[in-house]
C-alpha cells in the first residue's frame, strides 16, 4: 500500500501553538479538498505528529485524543478520511531532562512513518510525507518517502532553512500537494534516505 504522511499542527489545522482543546480546532483552507483526492488515489493518509505538549504536561494523551478525533471529525464532515495517526509525546532532544532517553518516533525521526508503515503494510518507496516543517522534510526523507512542502497555518516564525532537506514540491496548500502527488506519483524513484546527522532537530 502506498500512503500520504500528513503533518497535523500547521498542516491540516491551524496551529495556535500546544493544541490541547478540541474546541480549539480549525482546518486549514483546503486541507479537507486535499485529503479527499488522496483518499480518491487510493493513498492512505496517516497524521503523523510530534506532540510534546503531553511531555510538557501542557495536556494529556485523552486531550490529544480528543483533539485527534475533532481534526478527524471535521474533515469527515468534509468527505476526507483519515485512515490512522501516530503521535510522539516525548520531549525533543535539545530540551530533555539529564536522564530522559531520548526516543525514536519524534520527527525528524522517521519512528512514526516506520511504525505505521510495519502495522499498515505500507511500501515507503511508494510514499510521501507532506508537512509545514524542515523536520516533516527530515523525517519524510529519513524513510525513504518523497516530500512536499506546504505553507505552514500560521507559517512558522521564522523562517526555516530547508537546504538540509529540500522538498521534492514546494506546494501553495494541501490540495496543491495532493494534486502533485497524484501526477507524479509514478515517475521517478525515491531518493536515498538522507544520512542521520548529528544535532538535527
Ligand atoms: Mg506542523
Ligand atoms: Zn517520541
Amino acid at each position: 500500500m502506498k500512503a500520504v504522511f500528513v503533518d497535523r499542527d500547521g498542516t491540516l489545522n491551524v496551529n495556535t501553538g500546544y493544541v490541547g482543546d478540541p474546541a480549539d480546532v480549525v482546518i486549514v483552507p483546503h486541507a479537507a479538498r486535499g485529503v479527499r483526492a488522496l483518499n480518491d488515489a487510493d493513498f492512505a493518509v496517516v497524521v503523523v505528529s510530534n506532540q510534546s505538549g503531553i511531555a510538557r504536561g501542557y495536556f494529556t494523551d485523552a486531550q490529544a485524543d480528543a483533539v485527534d478525533a475533532r481534526v478527524r471529525e471535521l474533515l469527515a464532515a468534509d468527505g476526507a478520511r483519515i485512515d490512522a495517526m501516530y503521535r510522539c509525546p516525548h520531549w525533543p532532544a535539545d530540551e530533555r531532562a539529564a536522564g530522559v532517553p531520548e526516543c525514536d518516533c519524534r520527527k525528524p525521526k522517521p519512528g512514526l512513518l516506520r511504525a505505521a508503515a510495519a502495522d499498515l503494510g505500507i511500501e515507503l518507496a511508494l510514499s510521501w510525507m507532506v508537512g509545514d516543517r524542515l523536520l516533516d522534510m527530515e523525517a519524510g526523507r529519513a524513510a525513504g518517502c518523497r516530500c512536499v512542502l506546504v505553507p505552514g497555518v500560521p507559517p512558522h516564525q521564522p523562517a526555516e532553512d530547508m537546504s538540509k532537506a529540500p522538498p521534492d514540491y514546494r506546494a501553495r496548500d494541501l490540495a496543491d500537494a495532493a494534486r502533485f502527488i497524484i501526477d507524479t506519483q509514478h515517475t521517478g524513484t525515491q531518493r536515498p534516505a538522507a544520512s542521520p546527522r548529528a544535532g538535527s532537530r
